[in-house]
């Protein structure tokens, strides 16, 4: 998912609008935009894409100078409206808006708790557990209710809450999931990416840290803390595949990390062929490195129909499939007679490489290597990235010489745990560490006694 906020801006929900639409990669189910014109909160939500759920929006009934929005895509919590972020509550003590990126590892018992003690939630999702512990603390101010609710939640979390005077922003003790803090002249901007700013305008001033509870109001941006400061984790698979080329993730930019990842692909398994290709849009970066360190010619052996959406996030397997192959098409006179390098950023499913593998082959190529950009994925995610059970992952079930028959190539490997912390770490003082426990099973989170979460799609 992505979450973005804006305070002090009077274009405040069109510059949302914008922001969600830069983030549309990070969830293509439902979008939503809460104003504030600091009487109320309103809320405009939908399902689909952010052009089609604000194409009837009338931006000038979104009046306010204070709007968080909110792209989803589900890991936990059912697919309908009623999930669609970000949750508007109203109660004695005022209105709140939430936005959420990320999972709750203990959701099932909070809730349960919750239910118990009577409370009757409105939706499957993990972010409406958080509203309520937080109105239950019912304490002095709200950054000591928010900070004692988060002390609750176990998990992955970037939080944007928005109540009449205040907007707050939060990050997990661990600091998996991005969350960063701009400015745009007077108004502060709180975004998943920075590519939201560059898209408005805005200048990054720094991340929210984590354990840390950022508050922004007409007072300027004040600073607590509700957990001590760990070494950071963040997510491997932001830089692997998730985020933007264009943004920086913890000082690191995007494309220049998942480049780096080709080169040293490129030097730890090298390859006998004629040309590099990439995997549009996601692998292009990594292909682009591989190439200049392995001194092969970069081509463009695949394209891409820019009318089809994320294959991955599709919900289905067959859906999958008929989404890979609607989605690139292997350009024959390029790739007609040749051995082929093929980089793709990552093997969930295997679904991408099988059929791009045999795409290739169709169309002519002699040989493919299959080279991918990052470790083998072997365990479930339980931090908000949709990688569910360990069912679905070829490399949990299977050899590398296994996955090499299954997909048809001549040959496959993966990036090493070191190659990957090399391409991304660029100063472990700066607290930059990663979590990778997809791919390593090192989990930086745990839930006392959690083996394994079945997710409710
Ligand atoms: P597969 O087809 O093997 O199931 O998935 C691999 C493809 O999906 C890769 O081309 C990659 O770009 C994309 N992908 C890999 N990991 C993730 C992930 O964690 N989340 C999403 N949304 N897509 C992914
Ligand atoms: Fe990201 Fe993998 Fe960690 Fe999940 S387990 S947060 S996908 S690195
Ligand atoms: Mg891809």
């Amino acid at each position: 998912c992505g979450v973005f906020g804006i305070w002090g801006h009077e274009r405040a929900a069109e510059l949302t609008y914008y922001g969600l639409h830069s983030m549309q990669h990070r969830g293509q189910e439902g979008a939503g935009i809460v104003v504030n014109d600091g009487m109320e909160l309103k809320a405009h939500k939908g399902l689909g894409l952010v052009n089609d759920v604000f194409k009837h929006a009338n931006f000038s009934d979104l009046t306010g100078n204070v709007a968080v929005g909110h792209v989803r895509y589900s890991t936990q919590g059912g697919k309908g409206v009623e999930n669609v972020q970000p949750l508007l509550f109203r109660s004695q003590t005022g209105s709140m808006a939430l936005a959420h990126n990320g999972n709750l590892m203990n959701e099932q018992k909070l809730r349960g708790e919750l239910e118990d003690e009577g409370s009757i939630l409105q939706t499957s999702s993990d972010t409406e557990v958080l509203a309520h512990l937080i109105r239950r603390n019912g304490m002095e101010t709200n950054e000591e209710s928010i900070s004692s609710a988060l002390n609750k939640v176990v998990g992955a979390y970037a939080y944007l809450i928005l109540k009449e005077d205040k907007m707050f922003a939060a990050l997990d003790p661990s600091g998996i999931r991005p969350l960063s803090i701009g400015k745009l002249g007077d108004a502060y901007v709180v975004a998943s990416e920075t590519c939201a700013f560059d898209q408005i305008g805005a200048t990054f001033i720094r991340e929210v840290l984590p354990g840390e509870l950022v508050t922004i109001s007409d007072k300027g941006i004040e600073s607590t803390r509700f957990a001590m400061r760990e070494q950071r984790r963040m997510c491997a698979m932001e830089y692997v595949y998730l985020s933007r080329p264009d943004s920086d993730l913890n000082e690191v930019n995007v494309h220049a990390s998942r480049k780096r990842m080709g080169m040293e692909l490129a030097k730890e398994s090298p390859a006998e062929a004629d040309m590099v290709i990439g995997v549009p849009d996601s692998s292009i970066s990594a292909a682009i490195g591989f190439a200049e360190e392995s001194g092969l010619p970069y081509e463009m052996g695949i394209i891409k129909n820019r009318y089809v959406g994320r294959t991955f996030i599709q919900p289905s397997q067959e859906l999958r499939e008929q989404g890979v192959k609607l989605k690139l098409a292997p350009v024959r006179g390029i790739v007609e007679g040749k051995r082929i390098v093929m980089i793709d950023d990552s093997i969930v499913r295997g679904t991408t490489s099988r059929r791009i593998v045999q795409m290739l082959k169709e169309a002519g190529a002699k040989e493919v290597h299959v080279r991918i950009a990052s470790p083998s994925i072997q365990n479930p995610c339980y931090y908000g990235i949709d990688m569910s059970t360990r069912k679905e992952l070829i490399a949990a079930n299977n050899s590398v010489d296994e996955i090499c028959e299954i997909i048809g190539a001549e040959s496959v490997s993966y990036l090493s745990i070191d190659g990957l912390e090399k391409a991304i770490i660029k100063d472990k003082t700066l607290h930059q560490g990663i979590c990778a426990a997809c791919m390593t099973g090192n989990y930086p989170v745990k839930e006392s006694g959690q083996t394994e979460i079945s997710y409710t799609r």
